[in-house]
């Protein structure tokens, strides 16, 4: 998780920790937006209003939770093969 953080919002997450080191200081804030309602949640991913790769499959659908590897797993529509995401792998399919 902390070496290939693979959902946007881990990521975002983990860039947020201060370093004491003064050449990797984090001046821009990881996340922008407000948290959303709990009682109204936003429909799809959850995370769509705040994420930088949210697409309009994010908020239609809810991303179902998908290995990705090394034993790792990610609700996030990017990391699931053919899932209409651009930045999904594409999977070739065999010519019948
Ligand atoms: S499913 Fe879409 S909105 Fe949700 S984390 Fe992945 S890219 Fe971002």
């Amino acid at each position: 998780l902390f070496d290939h953080p693979a959902h946007p919002y881990t990521r975002a997450l983990l860039s947020s920790i201060p370093s004491m080191d003064p050449d990797h200081r984090t001046e821009v804030p990881p996340l922008a937006g407000d948290p959303p309602n709990p009682i109204n949640p936003p429909s799809g991913c959850r995370f769509h209003t705040r994420c930088a790769h949210a697409q309009a499959l994010c908020s239609e659908r809810v991303p179902t939770l998908s290995p990705i590897e090394q034993g790792q797993v990610a609700s996030c529509w990017m990391h699931v093969a053919d899932s209409g995401h651009t930045e999904a792998p594409v999977l070739l399919k065999e010519a019948a």
